[in-house]
């Protein structure tokens, strides 16, 4: 461990290292930097943030877009605290140090012939932060990740270590699941894997009217579904996947269009034909024409070709039977408005999980994203489908862009108070908490 990262007193502000998000639209400029690689230097880091009277935030992967991961005290980046301690093949228990990518340790898992259940896109988010967020995949029978956790490891902002589990220490295990960081720093996750198998992936043009009229009886069995909207045009593109025994059975060629296609050929064409449709014409002749509609592949590589262009997100998690009116109301923004966004809204469905924080808690939920490139005038329109989510008292996602505080999301968690009296004990100093919990879970007192 490197002892002058432990020299007490403040840097200058120009001597401090800068940290940003992945989107870019997160910067902040931390008294110290560290990247701890035992649990030891976790505590470490905990209890002199205590003796100086700092804070400690930790950074995942940095793919959260809202500020949940800033810190002006002491920020702890966990790349290097990223291995597979433990699997345990019978019972299909991995355990992972939190800061092991979802793509890094998905692979590491191939090898030895196991996959992490449905995690989404964000490959390159740690295990840690994707749960602290309440990241979640999309299907029917699909809850959020941190639901698949069976016990945790947590470093407590009195610099202690707890291990906790449904049956051991039932309330800070649920609290600091999906935390935000704010109730503890995970040390050690242990999850529920599955067995490997491929994933064979559809896609299929549909209008958004038929897309809603038919998503219960189209969500069915064990597939993931979600879709891209174009809420100008009023058409989805609808894409599902399950397990398979087959296995990926495509020539060089073939997957090469796929892989050109898919990343600049619709773009491209749809973004050109907006400006100049002639030029759209004969970009469409040139490249090759349409994306595969079935692939067979595994779930990394299928979330690698979905990660699309540095954006800003805004997700809103609402009670399934609202998605159809809350989506007419979103179209009918976006036209009236007449916005034209860069990027497809994308829609998803979630089961119910039971974790205080989680935007599932409870929930047959469907949940609409709206997305903008950095560059574009995002906020007028986030405002606008944010007024329209909060009317069927949906919740945001906490590693998105939002607008809301403590005082609105309070009422939307039944287990609110439960959580900050957890909180309160777990991190009595508050020495976890940024400005973005103090908005959004109010300041400890
Ligand atoms: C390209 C992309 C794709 C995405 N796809 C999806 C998706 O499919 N589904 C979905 O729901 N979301 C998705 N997201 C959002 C993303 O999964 C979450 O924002 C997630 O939190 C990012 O994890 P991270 O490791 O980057 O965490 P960060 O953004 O770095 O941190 C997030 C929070 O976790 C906390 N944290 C991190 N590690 C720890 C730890 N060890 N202990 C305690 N707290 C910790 C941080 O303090 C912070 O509060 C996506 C984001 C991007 C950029």
């Amino acid at each position: 461990m490197d002892l002058l990262r432990f020299v007490p007193g403040r840097a200058r502000d120009d001597a401090r290292p800068r940290w940003r998000n992945w989107a870019g639209n997160q910067v902040c400029a931390p008294l110290r930097l560290h990247r701890p690689l035992t649990e030891v230097e976790l505590v470490l880091i905990v209890r002199t943030a205590l003796a100086e009277g700092e804070r400690v935030r930790v950074a995942g992967g940095g793919r959260s877009y809202s500020g949940v991961a800033l810190s002006d005290g002491h920020l702890v980046e966990t790349h290097g605290y990223d291995a597979l301690l433990d699997l345990n093949v019978t019972r299909g228990l991995a355990t992972v140090q939190a800061g092991a990518s979802l793509r890094g340790l998905e692979d590491e898992l191939w090898r030895r012939g196991f996959v992490l259940p449905p995690w989404g896109d964000a490959g390159e988010a740690t295990l840690g932060g994707a749960i602290s967020t309440g990241t979640h995949a999309s299907g029917l029978h699909i809850s959020s990740l941190a639901s698949q956790v069976t016990a945790l490891r947590v470093v407590t902002g009195t610099g202690d270590v707890i291990d906790c589990s449904p049956e051991r220490d039932r309330e800070v295990f649920e609290a600091a699941l999906t935390g935000l960081g704010a109730a503890g720093i995970l040390s050690t996750i242990t999850i529920q894997v599955q067995r490997a198998a491929h994933l064979q992936q559809r896609e299929e043009q549909i209008d958004i009217t038929d897309l809603l009229d038919r998503q219960q009886a189209l969500l069915h069995g064990d597939d993931q579904m979600e879709a891209e909207l174009d809420l100008a045009g009023g058409t989805a593109l609808l894409r599902r996947s399950r397990r398979t025994d087959r296995v990926p059975d495509l020539g060089w060629h073939d997957r090469l269009n796929d892989e050109v296609a898919t990343r600049v050929g619709r773009t491209s064409v749809e973004r050109a034909g907006r400006v100049a449709p002639s030029i759209a014409d004969r970009l469409g002749r040139v490249l090759p024409h349409e994306p595969l509609t079935e692939r067979v592949e595994r779930a990394t590589h299928l979330a690698e070709r979905r990660e699309g262009p540095r954006r800003l997100e805004m997700e809103y998690v609402l009670p399934r039977q609202h998605a159809r009116e809350a989506i007419e109301r979103v179209t009918d923004l976006v036209r009236r408005g007449n916005w034209q966004p860069s990027l497809p809204a994308v829609l998803r469905w979630s089961a119910p999980d039971t974790i205080p924080l989680s935007m599932g808690y409870r929930r047959e939920a469907a949940s609409i994203t709206v997305r903008a490139r950095p560059s574009e005038p995002f906020q007028p329109l986030f405002e606008a489908v944010e007024t329209v989510m909060r009317d069927y008292e949906g919740r945001p996602h906490w590693g998105k862009v939002h607008f809301q505080t403590h005082e609105t999301l309070r009422p939307l968690y039944p287990r609110w108070d439960e959580f900050q009296s957890t909180r309160r004990r777990l991190d009595p100093r508050g020495v976890f908490a940024n400005a973005y919990t103090d908005r959004v879970l109010g300041v400890l007192r």
